[in-house]
């Protein structure tokens, strides 16, 4: 018998695993197949910043609370794991592309109102901070304090530090149902049988809805597909991330370069299609047209968990005393993964939580099928 069971072994399922072992619980985390192979593992690792004191948005305010949790988590993985997660903070460039964003007045102000630092760029200061740009972008502005994460080795990080501590790891385990008791999850079950614990936290990212399925619940959550280019540069002309509206890349600092990214509600498809990647590339050489003498290096998909308004579901679920919701953390998962973890933990351990979770209540989009 564990104290917590883990549905979903994806950055947020890993992460509530890392924080509560720390806490002195035992911890099992089931997957159905091997760990961070989604779409932690699929996203491009940015990190936007925001301060504390000035935002106002449940968004906002998630986002705020989880950025300085970053550099002491990246440490503490590496001493457990010996594993360099690639955290960093690189800097970030907005730019205005016409087709982009719509009203890039507005768009401004919303960064002003987060707090960060904002250093708004005419074409000329745009020219001197960034020469690699295409001359047709006029106007743009710089985050100083954006940064990134390699997903692949943050969650090859987490999952040897989880496994170091302790949290006894599932793969190849599919959840398919549940033991109850009256109002309390008893058990869960899998193929090799039933799995009991205290409590039990779904993280099952955009599968979350068949989980929830099994307990007879209905939960508003799709997949949302975003592809992805890698290319690799001997010489890159730049260090920190450009966004233009939903469009960035992502440049690492071994000369890969990452290009995301398209949005399609295609179920739970993953594949790459010509249309996406075609477009992807020539977004990233109107850009930055250096690109074009990148090596193409490959391409990929990965479903984003969409909630029923963007903002991921944190709490407990009605109807059962022990049974805690993680998901639908949409385009933001890898950002917020840190203040996720550490408010499943108040949560579970009682504590005093340090964000409301009234606007990510479970009750937005759970209901009795
Ligand atoms: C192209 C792309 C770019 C992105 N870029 C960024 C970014 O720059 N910054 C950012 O913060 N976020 C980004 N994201 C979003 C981020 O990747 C996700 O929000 C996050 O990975 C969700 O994590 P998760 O653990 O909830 O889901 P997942 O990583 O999908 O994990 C869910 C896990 O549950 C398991 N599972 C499902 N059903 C069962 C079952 N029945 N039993 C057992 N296990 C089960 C799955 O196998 C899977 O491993 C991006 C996403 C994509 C696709």
């Amino acid at each position: 018998m564990m104290d917590v069971n883990i549905i979903g072994g994806g950055v947020i399922g890993l992460s509530i695993a890392y924080e509560l072992v720390n806490q002195g619980l035992t911890v099992a985390v089931f997957d159905r197949q091997q760990f961070g192979q989604e779409a932690s593992w699929a996203g491009a690792g940015m990190l936007p910043p925001a301060n504390i004191e000035c935002v106002t948005t449940p968004a906002g305010q998630l986002r705020a609370a989880s950025q300085p949790l970053w550099p002491a988590w990246s440490r503490r993985l590496q001493e457990e794991s010996g594993i360099d997660n690639g955290y960093l903070i690189c800097g970030g460039l907005h730019l205005s592309l016409s087709e982009d964003v719509a009203d890039w007045q507005s768009y401004v102000e919303d960064w002003h109102k987060t707090g960060t630092v904002v250093e708004e760029l005419d074409s000329v200061s745009l020219r001197e901070r960034a020469p690699f740009l295409s001359e047709q972008i006029q106007a743009g502005f710089y985050l100083p304090e954006m940064g990134q994460v390699r997903n692949p080795r943050h969650m090859k990080a987490l999952l040897s530090a989880c496994a170091h501590q302790g949290v006894v790891m599932h793969a190849g385990a599919p959840v398919v149902g549940f033991e109850t008791q009256g109002e309390k999850i008893s058990g869960i079950q899998t193929p090799s049988g039933v799995h009991r614990a205290g409590q039990t936290v779904i993280a099952g990212g955009a599968w979350t809805p068949e989980v929830l399925s099994r307990l007879g619940l209905q939960c508003e959550l799709v997949p949302v597909q975003g592809q992805i280019v890698l290319l690799s540069m001997k010489h890159l002309p730049f260090r920190q991330v450009i966004e233009s509206g939903r469009r960035y890349l992502v440049p690492r600092s071994d000369g890969k370069i990452l290009i995301g990214s398209t949005e399609k509600h295609a179920g739970f498809n993953k594949e790459n299609t010509a249309e996406g990647v075609a477009g992807l590339i020539a977004f990233a050489q109107s850009v930055v047209p250096g690109l074009k003498d990148a090596t193409f290096e490959r391409a990929w998909a990965g479903l984003r968990p969409k909630s029923i308004d963007g903002l991921p579901y944190l709490g407990r679920v009605d109807g059962y005393q022990n049974l805690i919701m993680a998901a639908g953390h949409y385009r933001d998962g890898l950002q917020l993964s840190p203040i996720t973890a550490k408010l499943i933990r108040q949560l579970i351990c009682e504590e005093e939580l340090s964000i409301s979770l009234e606007p990510f209540s479970c009750q937005r989009g759970i209901d009795i099928d």
